[in-house]
């Protein structure tokens, strides 16, 4: 196992990091599956408060001896903006009981997803970070980063408030949008986790034939996680481990600290090439034909469709899709089916693609059954 400097906190975490939202079957799952993470060489644990009893079943696995080794290992929890102080106290409190921790390695302020949440955290007095301040004063909190699924406009604005060491964020060879955050956060020598690369990074465990062959010699997991790694702006990877079998197929890539080799650039060549196949429909991911007054994602609709038709992952994108109107700030936007026709967007797209039209299609290929997160 590979470490690296956390940006500015200087915790030397591993490459993969232990993401605990996914190990919930039981707490003697979650204690094996911890224990195996640490036999592998993973330092860093990764939880939340809204992940069902996934701070709790850290707690076991302390109690059942992870503790002796507490001083090696570092653990993240995140919790929601709040609207006050006293709130937040609360919740790191309850959240340092249920793990039996005495301090949190790296707190995370989980979601600032929206201006409104952005605000939160820039409120001075009696606001969250006030509760955050005094934990770091108290010395329960060591290092303080935020998580997000918001707008590249958002992600971007939560790291120039520079109240922020580590940000955890998408960022995929299939999702290059938050290139610029992953680059300021750099700028800013911050760390940067990269939120579930295997599942939201297009649902590799489950490649389509035409994406394995694409990446034949590696599986799609491996191309993934050496794309991500072979950029040293990118610290570490969360590993969302069901059970102690999940850590295997990441093997390759913990071990190399290294460019992309020739063989892994010729991967990249061909992956690459396959974006040809849309032809003049391509979406190049702009984002300049937003907004739309139907508050329809546009860029997003039209990279599920991009990946479903130029590498056969439209399960993937069925999966992402039906979160549109689902899953609130949390992967916000109305379905393409909510298109009117108004050609607002129109004259912005400089690919002069027929935007209502795409979303007809991408909507009849991407529509399946509803769907909620993971962890609601
Ligand atoms: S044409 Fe459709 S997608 Fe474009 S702005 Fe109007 S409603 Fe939105
Ligand atoms: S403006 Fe056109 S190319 Fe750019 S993101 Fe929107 S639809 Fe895609």
């Amino acid at each position: 196992m590979r470490y690296r400097r956390f940006g500015k906190t200087e915790m030397m975490l591993s490459v993969f990091s232990f993401g605990t939202m996914r190990y919930l079957a039981s707490e003697a799952n979650a204690i094996d599956t911890t224990f195996k993470a640490v036999e592998l060489g993973i330092n860093h644990l990764e939880t939340a408060k809204g992940y069902g009893k996934s701070e709790q079943f850290i707690g076991a696995a302390f109690k059942a001896g992870l503790s002796k080794q507490r001083d090696r290992l570092y653990v993240t929890t995140k919790i929601p903006p709040t609207k006050d102080a006293d709130s937040m106290r609360r919740s790191i409190e309850q959240s340092l009981q249920k793990m039996n921790l005495d301090y949190i390695d790296n707190f995370d302020i989980h979601g600032i997803n929206t201006s409104e949440h952005l605000e939160m955290v820039r409120k001075s007095k009696n606001g969250c970070m006030q509760a955050v301040q005094e934990a770091i004063d108290q010395k329960i909190v060591r290092h303080v980063g935020f998580s997000t699924h918001g707008s590249l406009e958002v992600i971007l604005a939560s790291i120039d408030t520079d109240l922020f060491a580590s940000v955890n964020l998408h960022y995929y060879y299939f999702n290059q949008r938050n290139a610029a955050a992953v680059q300021l956060a750099h700028e800013k020598d911050m760390g940067v986790f990269i939120i579930s690369p295997s599942d939201k990074g297009g649902m590799l465990y489950t490649p389509p034939q035409k994406l394995e062959e694409l990446c034949h010699p590696y599986t799609p997991i491996q191309f993934n996680d050496r794309w991500l790694l072979s950029d040293p702006r990118v610290h570490t990877l969360s590993l969302g481990a069901a059970d102690p079998t999940e850590f295997e197929p990441h093997r390759t890539a913990w071990d190399i600290d290294a460019p992309l080799s020739d063989l892994e650039q010729s991967i990249l060549q061909r992956l690459d090439n396959q974006y040809l196949e849309l032809g003049k429909d391509r979406c190049s991911q702009c984002y300049k034909c937003l907004p739309c007054p139907e508050n329809i994602n546009i860029p997003e609709v039209l990279r599920l469709r991009n990946l479903s038709i130029a590498f056969n992952l439209e399960e993937f994108g069925k999966y992402r899709y039906k979160m549109f109107e689902n899953a609130g700030h949390w992967f916000p936007g109305a379905k393409a089916s909510k298109c009117t026709d108004c050609g607002d967007c129109l004259p912005r797209c400089p690919e002069q693609l027929d935007i209502p039209q795409l979303l007809r299609d991408s909507h009849k290929r991407l529509q399946g059954s509803e769907g909620k997160r993971l962890w609601d």
